[in-house]
């Protein structure tokens, strides 16, 4: 159905039932997270049901995890940088936001690919410089047999059939909303599209389940977990399978930096939008929310959002709130501008390096993956993970030219667990919300958008049902009802 009749019905439904005040909804965190929210509300919500957005970034800049890196006047990604192409939030508002969708220069699926094992090179992928498209397609070819015979062609297909069937489950958080319930959990949501028992044991159990050999878990899979997550195959089979689907073909990010999907949304979102604004604390005084920021001042909401993970950040919840505890997994993104040494990898020309360097579990490695970013006439652009910061002295071995090194740490993602515990979307049982509380089953880009979505839909549901008695048909958002033809296109 077409985007704007969609929102047109769902208005005029919401209209037709809404209470006779509107809210204010204050929202915490102006990731791609809190910017969703911003948007799904906006792009749902009858025109009197909100009175106000106000979204408070801590920042000077929004995107949160979406952020460019500056090294050598060139930007790159420095976060969330790959979008898997089903990822239709993400396509949706690229398209929507005017945004043009670029192939990474250098993405993973195009690089040589090396797995070091802090000793020598286990496997590594033919690597051809020519640029003609019959010795590409001849590599490409060459690369797919070395594939087949190291791991197996049984096994890579079971892994092929897992990704698969784990994204088809996934899509169905794009269901029209007549299918489509609202989610008052996490759990609920994941049981709902059949993923819930993908939190509850270990990517490498449901990879031995599924009969891949030890060999492609503790190599291939291993690497690609490493990369996406910084960790094992311990994490869960959600999380590690959104992993694995990030290792795929046609993998997609926005020209010029992904954090401006969530700076659009916020800008076309009609947002007071807070910059420099850190909250500290979040009060409830029986009808409203009183949020007090580091800047002194304190601002009033019916309704609020959480959209930042609260693991690492220090806001006072009064009452005190209660959700399982969490800890992220710290990635540590080194950008070098420079040359690998290559005697540092056993080699005797830079040229031999693969692009991409994964590695496998082992407590003595001091980088979890390191990719070329951009190639220059004399040296290189690199990408380096770690879980710990790269010292200089370590950099100095593992690089024989240093030009120019940026480093960050992230509190990255969610340290998965199988099996997972969420903390509620509704923190309070009354309007404080969380949308993060999804990322125990994914941290992604599209997750986030996906669990706003959600988010938005649930406002909306319970401010609508307040008034419940003079509305009978209310229950259009709750989880066991449908509206005919509206589906949740933008
Ligand atoms: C290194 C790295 C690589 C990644 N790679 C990918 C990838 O390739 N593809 C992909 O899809 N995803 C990737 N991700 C994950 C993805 O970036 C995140 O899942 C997503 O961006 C999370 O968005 P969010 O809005 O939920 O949270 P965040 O982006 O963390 O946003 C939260 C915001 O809240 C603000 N905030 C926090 N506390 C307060 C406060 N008290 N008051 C006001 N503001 C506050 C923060 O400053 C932040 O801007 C990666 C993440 C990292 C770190």
């Amino acid at each position: 159905m077409n985007p704007q009749i969609t929102a047109l019905l769902l208005c005029t439904i919401l209209l037709s039932q809404s209470h006779a005040h509107s809210h204010t909804v204050c929202i915490i965190g102006g990731g791609i997270g809190g910017a969703s929210v911003a948007h799904f509300l906006r792009h749902y919500s009858p025109p009197d049901a909100i009175s106000q957005i106000t979204l408070f970034e801590r920042h000077g800049v929004v995107g949160g995890r979406l952020a460019t890196v500056t090294i050598s006047g060139e930007t790159f990604e420095a976060g969330g940088s790959i979008i898997h192409p089903k990822n239709y939030y993400a396509w949706n508002y690229t398209l929507l936001l005017g945004l043009r969708p670029e192939v990474p220069s250098h993405s993973d699926d195009s690089l040589s690919l090396g797995i070091w094992n802090g000793h020598e090179f286990v496997y590594k992928t033919l690597n051809s410089n020519s640029k003609l498209p019959i010795v590409q397609r001849l590599v490409s070819i060459a690369n797919s047999i070395i594939m087949a015979l190291r791991y197996g062609v049984v096994s890579l297909f079971r892994m092929n059939s897992f990704i698969e069937a784990t994204i088809n489950k996934f899509l169905r958080y794009y269901d029209g909303l007549e299918s489509r319930p609202v989610f008052e959990s996490v759990e609920a949501m994941l049981k709902w599209a059949g993923l819930f028992n993908l939190t509850t044991i270990t990517l490498g159990e449901k990879l031995e389940e599924v009969g891949l050999s030890s060999i492609l878990v503790q190599e291939l899979v291993t690497v690609i977990t490493r990369i996406n997550y910084g960790q094992s195959v311990n994490i869960s089979g959600l999380a590690g399978g959104v992993s694995l689907a990030g290792s795929g073909g046609g993998l997609w990010a926005v020209e010029g930096g992904n954090w401006q999907m969530a700076s659009g949304l916020i800008n076309r979102s009609d947002v007071e939008l807070h910059l420099n604004e850190e909250i500290e604390s979040v009060y409830y005084l029986g009808d409203a929310y009183e949020l007090n920021s580091t800047k002194g001042k304190s601002y009033n909401c019916q309704v609020t959002v959480v959209a930042t993970p609260l693991d690492e950040v220090n806001i006072l919840f009064n009452p005190a709130i209660s959700i399982p505890p969490r800890k992220l997994q710290h990635t540590h993104a080194t950008f070098v501008r420079g040359l690998l040494n290559p005697a540092y990898f056993g080699l005797e020309l830079v040229s031999d390096i693969p692009e991409l360097i994964g590695t496998i579990e082992s407590g003595d490695l001091p980088f979890t993956c390191i990719s070329v970013l951009k190639q220059h006439e004399k040296d290189m652009t690199y990408k380096i993970f770690s879980r710990q910061a790269m010292a200089d002295v370590l950099l100095d071995k593992i690089f024989s030219v240093r030009v120019e090194t940026v480093r960050i740490n992230w509190a990255a993602y969610p340290h998965y667990h199988a099996p997972e515990t969420y903390a509620p979307f509704i923190l309070d049982g009354k309007h404080l919300y969380y949308v993060n509380a999804f990322e125990n089953a994914a941290s992604t880009m599209e997750t986030s958008a996906v669990a706003a979505e959600n988010i938005a839909r649930l406002i909306l549901s319970r401010i609508v049902e307040k008034s419940e008695s003079t509305s009978p048909n209310l229950k259009i958002f709750s989880s066991d009802s449908s509206v005919s033809g509206l589906r949740s296109e933008l």
